[in-house]
């Protein structure tokens, strides 16, 4: 989709500080992050979000939980801990409407979020 800002980052048309690639999945770090690691898991293909996934793209969920659990363990916070964080809608907080998974840790992450 010409019009998504993470889809134009899976044509590498919009620059980001790309960690892992496959076929199925990218992961790069967020511009904004709010951990020390702050990295985010997309599909490569556009899915507006949890509110797209049907029988036929579910399998994308696989690819992203198989890149972020490869990635939990690339930056050594297997042991000490991490979160993962799918924003969904207004309430949930998501601004970029293509699904992605927030890899978060580092530090310690207080509970309940905001
Ligand atoms: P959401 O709020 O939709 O769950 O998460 C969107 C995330 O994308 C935010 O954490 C935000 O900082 C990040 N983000 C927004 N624009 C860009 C960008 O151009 N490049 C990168 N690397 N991250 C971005
Ligand atoms: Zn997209």
């Amino acid at each position: 989709m010409d019009n998504c800002l993470f889809c134009n980052i899976v044509a590498k048309k919009i620059p980001a500080k790309i960690v892992y690639e496959d076929e199925n999945t990218i992961a790069f770090n967020d511009i904004n992050p709010q951990a020390p690691i702050h990295i985010l898991v997309i599909p490569k293909k556009h899915i507006s979000g949890l509110n797209d996934l049907n029988d036929e793209n579910l399998i994308n969920m696989i690819h992203l939980s198989k890149t972020a659990n490869q990635l939990t363990k690339q930056e050594g916070i297997a042991e000490s801990g991490y979160r993962w964080v799918i924003n969904s809608g207004k309430d949930g907080g998501q601004t970029v409407f293509h699904l992605h998974l927030h890899l978060l840790g580092g530090r310690n992450l207080s509970w309940p979020p905001g």
